[in-house]
């Protein structure tokens, strides 16, 4: 816990009017209407990882501008509002039930010391929460790694390559990976090659948003 998850907006983050929580009523309304539960999955994965589920569309802007603003504050209301819809999807009959850890892709250390936390942390361990499984820090990642959306598909995954590294030894254990945005999957899916290059047997990501 750090001093963000105490704080809480006095306006709505997205039509800033004056809320109790992150999102007043009617932005909540509007955020419940764009969740289907079982609306964004690739089941036959993607690259490294063996599933891939999402919240919500990174294409609408409502949950888009909730995760941005998730990614520079923290609040602990935003995780919770996450948390909600993360227990409806790990509940579907398709969610993966052998999960035996929960892990987050993270940020490069710049991008973490610049704000003081990951928001990918955070997220995964609120999964960790909904799945009933422990929390644990599997992967750091070097370097800098150029802004992402800037770069074409194939160019993405040569920028990413290299950049996750874990020193645990695993044993064959199934991993829940957290990632707050999925865009072509070549993050995520180098973030399973190395847990894989570790020791993990399967890699199934969450994410909030998915392009
Ligand atoms: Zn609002």
């Amino acid at each position: 816990m750090g001093i963000w998850d105490s704080l809480a907006p006095l306006h709505c983050v997205i039509c800033r009017e004056a809320s109790e929580s992150v999102l007043c009523p009617s932005c909540r309304r509007r955020l419940d209407a764009l969740f289907d539960p079982r609306a964004f999955r690739c089941s036959g994965g993607n690259g490294y990882a063996d599933s891939m589920f999402a919240l919500f569309h990174y294409g609408d802007s409502l949950p888009r501008d909730l995760v941005l603003d998730l990614k520079s504050t923290g609040y602990r209301d935003s995780l919770e509002l996450f948390y909600g819809y993360m227990e409806r999807v790990v509940a579907c009959d398709d969610f993966p039930r052998e999960i035996d850890l929960v892990t987050f892709c993270p940020r490069t250390v710049f991008a973490r010391s610049a704000r003081g936390f990951d928001q990918s942390e955070k997220l995964a361990r609120e999964a960790a929460r909904a799945v009933n499984r422990p929390f644990a820090v599997l992967l750091s990642r070097s370097g800098y790694a150029r802004t992402q959306h800037k770069l074409s598909g194939a160019r993405r995954e040569e920028n990413v390559k290299g950049t996750f590294f874990g020193e645990q030894k695993l044993m064959g254990e199934n991993i829940l990976l957290v990632d707050d945005v999925v865009t072509t999957g070549a993050t995520a899916s180098e973030a399973a090659r190395v847990l894989k290059g570790m020791g993990a047997m399967r890699v199934f990501v969450l994410c909030l948003a998915h392009d």
